[in-house]
């Protein structure tokens, strides 16, 4: 049963699939998201692939602020995830508001919505810090500590 447990672990963590969700953001971070596709920074490299489906994706990037109007789509998405599934907070305005916090209409942070893994922080974010959160989440996934 071990062994088995190890290996399904190894084989996630060698094969994430990504979903991105912008709520909204104003683009800067999911452009750096889409650096990290380019050979560049070469995501790839590591076995993730970007998914149009929730139904296929182990890992869910959101950008943006969290507004009243995205919460229940964030929340559906979530939901139609297979488990088990992670959040990477991406961009310090969808963590904790950022530049939006405290408007009306924006929550305080993904986390005051669904469960977050793993929180990317700058305004706009760096690629390099977005490849070192998923590094450091399948990691985390293959050890079996999340
Ligand atoms: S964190 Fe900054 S750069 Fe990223 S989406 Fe929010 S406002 Fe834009």
């Amino acid at each position: 049963m071990g062994l088995i447990s190890r290996l399904i672990r190894k084989c996630r963590a060698k094969s994430p699939w990504i979903l991105l969700f912008d709520t909204g953001a104003c683009n800067a971070c999911d452009l750096e998201i889409t650096a990290c596709l380019t050979p560049r920074y070469d995501v790839e490299r590591f076995g993730a692939l970007l998914k149009g489906s929730p139904r296929h994706a182990d890992i869910l990037l959101v950008t943006g602020p969290v507004t009243r109007q995205a919460r229940d789509r964030i929340i559906r998405i979530y939901e139609q995830m297979p488990e088990p599934k992670y959040v990477v907070s991406v961009g310090t305005c969808t963590t904790s508001g950022g530049v939006y916090w405290g408007c009306y209409n924006t929550y305080p942070g993904l986390d005051s919505v669904i469960p977050v893994h793993a929180y990317v922080s700058g305004c706009p974010v760096k690629p390099e810090a977005v490849l070192k959160a998923l590094s450091v989440l399948v990691e985390r996934i293959e050890r079996g500590d999340i």
